[in-house]
Protein backbone atom coordinates (compact mmCIF):
# COMPACT_ATOMS: atom_id res chain seq x y z
CA UNK A 1 0.00 0.00 0.00
CA UNK A 2 1.51 3.27 -0.94
CA UNK A 3 1.15 6.75 1.01
CA UNK A 4 -2.02 8.00 -1.21
CA UNK A 5 -3.70 4.20 -0.28
CA UNK A 6 -2.93 4.34 3.09
CA UNK A 7 -4.28 8.31 3.60
CA UNK A 8 -7.44 6.81 1.24
CA UNK A 9 -8.05 4.10 3.10
CA UNK A 10 -7.75 4.77 6.74
CA UNK A 11 -8.00 8.55 7.40
CA UNK A 12 -10.39 10.20 4.49
CA UNK A 13 -13.18 10.70 7.05
CA UNK A 14 -14.78 14.16 6.54
CA UNK A 15 -17.20 12.72 4.80
CA UNK A 16 -20.42 15.26 3.13
CA UNK A 17 -20.70 18.00 5.38
CA UNK A 18 -21.60 21.11 2.58
CA UNK A 19 -19.24 23.35 4.78
CA UNK A 20 -15.91 21.41 4.98
CA UNK A 21 -13.54 20.03 1.85
CA UNK A 22 -11.49 17.33 3.64
CA UNK A 23 -8.76 15.53 2.22
CA UNK A 24 -7.16 15.12 -1.05
CA UNK A 25 -6.05 18.72 -1.79
CA UNK A 26 -3.80 20.87 -1.23
CA UNK A 27 -5.46 22.33 1.61
CA UNK A 28 -8.87 21.73 3.39
CA UNK A 29 -11.09 24.29 3.09
CA UNK A 30 -13.66 25.23 5.47
CA UNK A 31 -16.54 27.35 5.38
CA UNK A 32 -16.52 30.61 8.11
CA UNK A 33 -19.22 32.98 7.30
CA UNK A 34 -20.98 33.57 3.51
CA UNK A 35 -18.38 35.13 1.91
CA UNK A 36 -15.14 33.40 3.12
CA UNK A 37 -13.40 29.90 3.31
CA UNK A 38 -10.33 29.02 5.85
CA UNK A 39 -7.82 26.94 3.85
CA UNK A 40 -5.54 24.66 6.68
CA UNK A 41 -2.61 22.66 6.13
CA UNK A 42 0.15 20.87 8.06
CA UNK A 43 3.40 20.19 6.66
CA UNK A 44 6.22 18.32 8.77
CA UNK A 45 10.31 18.16 7.83
CA UNK A 46 11.88 15.53 9.42
CA UNK A 47 15.67 15.38 9.78
CA UNK A 48 17.16 12.75 7.35
CA UNK A 49 14.21 12.55 5.35
CA UNK A 50 13.44 15.95 3.99
CA UNK A 51 16.98 17.71 5.01
CA UNK A 52 20.41 16.20 5.08
CA UNK A 53 22.06 16.09 8.82
CA UNK A 54 24.05 19.03 8.14
CA UNK A 55 21.16 21.95 7.11
CA UNK A 56 21.48 25.22 8.95
CA UNK A 57 18.63 26.11 11.54
CA UNK A 58 17.90 29.03 9.16
CA UNK A 59 17.31 26.97 6.64
CA UNK A 60 15.37 24.43 8.17
CA UNK A 61 13.37 27.26 9.48
CA UNK A 62 12.78 28.60 6.04
CA UNK A 63 11.90 25.48 4.36
CA UNK A 64 9.57 24.74 7.02
CA UNK A 65 7.08 27.59 6.61
CA UNK A 66 7.52 27.73 3.07
CA UNK A 67 6.71 24.59 2.26
CA UNK A 68 3.27 24.99 4.05
CA UNK A 69 2.89 28.93 2.29
CA UNK A 70 3.36 26.71 -0.41
CA UNK A 71 0.20 24.61 0.14
CA UNK A 72 -2.18 27.74 0.91
CA UNK A 73 -0.60 29.17 -2.79
CA UNK A 74 -1.76 25.94 -4.18
CA UNK A 75 -5.19 27.32 -3.24
CA UNK A 76 -4.98 30.53 -3.42
CA UNK A 77 -5.42 31.18 -0.35
CA UNK A 78 -3.59 34.44 1.68
CA UNK A 79 -1.82 33.68 4.47
CA UNK A 80 -3.12 34.48 8.33
CA UNK A 81 -1.64 32.38 11.42
CA UNK A 82 0.44 29.06 11.54
CA UNK A 83 1.53 27.14 14.47
CA UNK A 84 4.72 25.44 15.03
CA UNK A 85 5.36 22.23 16.49
CA UNK A 86 8.87 21.42 17.45
CA UNK A 87 10.66 18.43 18.32
CA UNK A 88 14.46 19.10 19.59
CA UNK A 89 16.98 16.69 20.32
CA UNK A 90 18.43 19.40 22.51
CA UNK A 91 18.81 22.62 23.95
CA UNK A 92 20.95 24.82 21.69
CA UNK A 93 20.64 28.30 21.77
CA UNK A 94 22.08 29.84 18.97
CA UNK A 95 20.65 27.09 16.87
CA UNK A 96 16.98 28.21 18.83
CA UNK A 97 18.31 31.75 17.42
CA UNK A 98 18.87 31.33 14.06
CA UNK A 99 15.75 28.88 13.51
CA UNK A 100 13.56 31.54 15.06
CA UNK A 101 15.45 34.68 13.45
CA UNK A 102 15.01 33.12 10.03
CA UNK A 103 11.27 31.68 10.73
CA UNK A 104 10.31 35.34 11.36
CA UNK A 105 12.14 36.84 8.50
CA UNK A 106 9.97 34.56 6.23
CA UNK A 107 6.90 34.89 8.00
CA UNK A 108 7.08 38.72 7.92
CA UNK A 109 7.32 38.42 4.55
CA UNK A 110 4.40 36.85 3.52
CA UNK A 111 2.11 39.00 6.82
CA UNK A 112 1.64 35.08 8.53
CA UNK A 113 1.64 35.38 12.24
CA UNK A 114 2.81 32.46 14.96
CA UNK A 115 0.01 31.70 17.25
CA UNK A 116 1.09 29.00 19.25
CA UNK A 117 2.52 25.29 18.82
CA UNK A 118 4.28 22.25 20.94
CA UNK A 119 7.73 22.07 22.25
CA UNK A 120 9.21 18.52 23.00
CA UNK A 121 12.33 16.19 22.89
CA UNK A 122 13.42 13.93 20.31
CA UNK A 123 14.53 13.48 17.03
CA UNK A 124 14.78 16.61 15.33
CA UNK A 125 11.10 17.51 13.14
CA UNK A 126 9.09 20.49 12.16
CA UNK A 127 5.52 20.44 12.01
CA UNK A 128 3.99 24.16 10.92
CA UNK A 129 0.37 24.22 10.58
CA UNK A 130 -0.90 26.79 8.35
CA UNK A 131 -4.14 28.81 8.01
CA UNK A 132 -5.32 30.87 5.21
CA UNK A 133 -8.24 32.68 3.86
CA UNK A 134 -9.92 32.98 0.52
CA UNK A 135 -13.44 33.99 -0.90
CA UNK A 136 -15.87 31.21 -0.60
CA UNK A 137 -16.08 28.77 -3.75
CA UNK A 138 -13.25 30.43 -5.28
CA UNK A 139 -10.85 28.27 -4.06
CA UNK A 140 -7.85 26.54 -6.67
CA UNK A 141 -8.89 23.33 -6.54
CA UNK A 142 -7.09 19.62 -7.68
CA UNK A 143 -10.60 18.60 -9.13
CA UNK A 144 -11.90 21.15 -11.41
CA UNK A 145 -9.35 20.65 -14.38
CA UNK A 146 -11.46 20.76 -17.93
CA UNK A 147 -10.63 19.27 -21.36
CA UNK A 148 -9.01 21.99 -23.70
CA UNK A 149 -7.47 23.65 -20.59
CA UNK A 150 -3.61 24.39 -21.19
CA UNK A 151 -1.22 23.51 -18.20
CA UNK A 152 1.39 25.55 -17.26
CA UNK A 153 3.77 25.41 -14.56
CA UNK A 154 5.59 28.27 -13.10
CA UNK A 155 9.51 29.35 -12.87
CA UNK A 156 12.10 26.06 -13.41
CA UNK A 157 11.69 22.76 -12.61
CA UNK A 158 13.72 20.17 -11.32
CA UNK A 159 16.79 22.51 -9.60
CA UNK A 160 16.06 21.38 -6.17
CA UNK A 161 16.10 17.85 -7.25
CA UNK A 162 19.10 18.36 -8.81
CA UNK A 163 20.82 19.85 -6.16
CA UNK A 164 19.96 16.90 -4.23
CA UNK A 165 21.36 14.60 -6.42
CA UNK A 166 24.39 16.41 -6.93
CA UNK A 167 24.94 16.42 -2.95
CA UNK A 168 24.32 12.18 -3.29
CA UNK A 169 27.13 12.07 -5.98
CA UNK A 170 29.84 13.88 -3.71
CA UNK A 171 29.29 16.32 -6.57
CA UNK A 172 29.33 20.22 -4.95
CA UNK A 173 25.71 21.83 -6.58
CA UNK A 174 25.77 25.66 -7.62
CA UNK A 175 24.73 28.37 -4.74
CA UNK A 176 21.56 28.97 -6.94
CA UNK A 177 20.72 25.17 -6.64
CA UNK A 178 21.34 24.50 -3.44
CA UNK A 179 19.15 27.80 -2.34
CA UNK A 180 16.83 26.55 -4.77
CA UNK A 181 16.57 23.17 -2.81
CA UNK A 182 17.13 24.63 0.95
CA UNK A 183 15.27 27.95 0.51
CA UNK A 184 12.17 27.35 -2.07
CA UNK A 185 10.53 30.29 -2.37
CA UNK A 186 6.45 29.88 -2.31
CA UNK A 187 4.29 31.37 -4.87
CA UNK A 188 1.72 32.65 -2.67
CA UNK A 189 1.39 36.08 -4.82
CA UNK A 190 0.70 33.94 -7.88
CA UNK A 191 -1.64 31.64 -6.69
CA UNK A 192 -3.91 34.52 -5.16
CA UNK A 193 -3.29 36.24 -8.89
CA UNK A 194 -5.07 32.51 -10.20
CA UNK A 195 -7.83 32.79 -8.51
CA UNK A 196 -10.75 33.07 -10.99
CA UNK A 197 -8.33 32.09 -13.84
CA UNK A 198 -7.24 29.21 -13.40
CA UNK A 199 -8.91 25.84 -13.51
CA UNK A 200 -7.37 23.95 -11.14
CA UNK A 201 -3.70 24.04 -9.59
CA UNK A 202 -1.23 22.06 -7.20
CA UNK A 203 1.67 22.45 -5.98
CA UNK A 204 4.93 20.90 -7.11
CA UNK A 205 6.38 19.10 -4.18
CA UNK A 206 6.38 15.55 -4.82
CA UNK A 207 7.70 16.02 -8.68
CA UNK A 208 5.70 17.23 -11.99
CA UNK A 209 4.56 14.30 -13.07
CA UNK A 210 2.86 12.74 -9.79
CA UNK A 211 1.42 16.10 -9.08
CA UNK A 212 -0.07 16.48 -11.93
CA UNK A 213 -1.55 12.75 -11.68
CA UNK A 214 -3.18 14.17 -8.63
CA UNK A 215 -5.11 17.19 -10.57
CA UNK A 216 -6.00 14.38 -13.82
CA UNK A 217 -7.27 11.87 -11.07
CA UNK A 218 -9.51 13.94 -8.81
CA UNK A 219 -10.88 16.02 -12.19
CA UNK A 220 -11.24 12.77 -13.96
CA UNK A 221 -9.41 13.98 -16.99
CA UNK A 222 -5.70 12.98 -18.81
CA UNK A 223 -2.88 15.32 -19.61
CA UNK A 224 -0.33 15.56 -22.82
CA UNK A 225 3.31 16.95 -22.05
CA UNK A 226 5.65 18.30 -24.19
CA UNK A 227 9.05 17.84 -22.80
CA UNK A 228 10.82 19.87 -25.15
CA UNK A 229 7.97 23.17 -23.56
CA UNK A 230 9.15 22.09 -19.93
CA UNK A 231 11.00 24.95 -18.41
CA UNK A 232 14.52 24.13 -17.14
CA UNK A 233 17.18 26.02 -15.69
CA UNK A 234 20.72 26.04 -17.42
CA UNK A 235 22.36 23.31 -15.27
CA UNK A 236 19.50 21.06 -15.44
CA UNK A 237 19.55 21.41 -19.21
CA UNK A 238 23.33 20.05 -19.25
CA UNK A 239 22.00 17.90 -16.80
CA UNK A 240 19.84 16.03 -19.57
CA UNK A 241 22.04 16.62 -22.67
CA UNK A 242 24.91 14.52 -20.85
CA UNK A 243 22.45 11.71 -19.29
CA UNK A 244 19.76 11.80 -21.73
CA UNK A 245 17.57 11.19 -18.33
CA UNK A 246 14.80 13.72 -17.99
CA UNK A 247 13.81 11.97 -14.34
CA UNK A 248 15.18 14.44 -12.38
CA UNK A 249 12.65 17.02 -13.67
CA UNK A 250 9.55 15.28 -14.27
CA UNK A 251 9.84 13.40 -10.74
CA UNK A 252 12.32 15.21 -8.57
CA UNK A 253 10.67 16.47 -5.51
CA UNK A 254 10.67 20.11 -3.60
CA UNK A 255 9.91 22.42 -6.57
CA UNK A 256 7.19 24.68 -4.71
CA UNK A 257 6.23 25.70 -8.05
CA UNK A 258 2.85 25.86 -9.14
CA UNK A 259 1.02 23.39 -12.04
CA UNK A 260 -2.00 24.73 -12.77
CA UNK A 261 -4.53 24.51 -15.89
CA UNK A 262 -6.20 27.42 -17.84
CA UNK A 263 -9.15 27.21 -19.81
CA UNK A 264 -7.93 28.75 -23.34
CA UNK A 265 -10.63 32.23 -22.50
CA UNK A 266 -8.75 33.59 -19.97
CA UNK A 267 -5.07 32.84 -21.47
CA UNK A 268 -4.97 36.35 -22.35
CA UNK A 269 -4.65 36.95 -18.99
CA UNK A 270 -1.76 35.42 -17.63
CA UNK A 271 0.54 37.85 -19.45
CA UNK A 272 -0.17 40.39 -17.23
CA UNK A 273 -0.05 38.09 -14.09
CA UNK A 274 4.03 37.32 -15.19
CA UNK A 275 4.86 40.89 -15.81
CA UNK A 276 3.49 42.52 -12.40
CA UNK A 277 4.91 39.43 -10.33
CA UNK A 278 7.90 39.34 -12.81
CA UNK A 279 7.75 35.34 -12.76
CA UNK A 280 7.87 32.68 -15.72
CA UNK A 281 4.69 30.81 -16.75
CA UNK A 282 5.25 28.10 -18.84
CA UNK A 283 2.70 26.22 -21.03
CA UNK A 284 3.96 22.53 -20.67
CA UNK A 285 0.68 21.01 -22.71
CA UNK A 286 -2.81 19.85 -22.51
CA UNK A 287 -5.85 18.42 -20.17
CA UNK A 288 -7.27 15.54 -22.37
CA UNK A 289 -10.05 13.30 -22.22
CA UNK A 290 -8.13 9.90 -21.77
CA UNK A 291 -6.42 8.65 -19.00
CA UNK A 292 -2.97 9.29 -17.32
CA UNK A 293 -0.23 11.46 -18.84
CA UNK A 294 0.95 10.93 -22.74
CA UNK A 295 4.89 12.56 -22.72
CA UNK A 296 5.78 13.87 -26.14
CA UNK A 297 9.70 14.01 -26.82
CA UNK A 298 10.65 10.75 -27.51
CA UNK A 299 11.70 9.63 -23.05
CA UNK A 300 9.54 7.22 -22.63
CA UNK A 301 11.01 5.84 -19.16
CA UNK A 302 8.77 5.59 -15.93
CA UNK A 303 10.39 7.66 -13.40
CA UNK A 304 9.46 7.24 -9.78
CA UNK A 305 8.55 10.15 -7.31
CA UNK A 306 9.30 10.01 -3.99
CA UNK A 307 6.84 8.12 -1.77
CA UNK A 308 7.37 7.78 2.31
CA UNK A 309 6.03 4.28 1.62
P1 LIG B 1 0.76 17.87 0.10
O1 LIG B 1 1.88 17.20 -0.67
O2 LIG B 1 0.05 18.92 -0.68
O3 LIG B 1 1.19 18.36 1.47
P2 LIG B 1 -0.01 15.24 0.81
O4 LIG B 1 0.44 14.47 -0.38
O5 LIG B 1 0.89 15.27 2.01
O6 LIG B 1 -0.33 16.75 0.35
O7 LIG B 1 -1.41 14.73 1.28
C1 LIG B 1 -2.44 14.44 0.36
C2 LIG B 1 -3.79 14.70 1.00
O8 LIG B 1 -3.99 13.76 2.07
C3 LIG B 1 -3.94 16.08 1.62
O9 LIG B 1 -5.25 16.52 1.40
C4 LIG B 1 -3.69 15.83 3.10
O10 LIG B 1 -4.36 16.77 3.91
C5 LIG B 1 -4.25 14.43 3.32
N1 LIG B 1 -3.57 13.67 4.40
C6 LIG B 1 -2.27 13.29 4.45
N2 LIG B 1 -2.01 12.58 5.58
C7 LIG B 1 -3.18 12.51 6.28
C8 LIG B 1 -3.56 11.95 7.52
N3 LIG B 1 -2.68 11.27 8.27
N4 LIG B 1 -4.84 12.12 7.93
C9 LIG B 1 -5.73 12.79 7.16
N5 LIG B 1 -5.44 13.35 5.97
C10 LIG B 1 -4.18 13.22 5.52
MG1 LIG C 1 0.79 20.43 -1.84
Amino acid sequence: MNEFELIEKYFNWTGSSPDVIGVGDDCALITIDSNSQLATSVDTLIEGVHFPKNTSAADIAHKALAVNLSDLAAMGATPEYFTLALTLPEFDESWLKEFSNALKTLANQYNITLVGGDTTKGQLSISINVTGVVKKNKALLRSSAQVGDVIFVSNTIGDAALALWKIQQNIKPSEQLLSQFNRPDPQVQLGCALVGIANACIDISDGLEQDLTHILKRSNVGARINLSDIPLGIEMQTHIEKSQDWCLALAGGDDYELCFSVAPENLSKLKKIEEDLDIKLSAIGLITQDEGIERMGGFDKKCLSYQHF
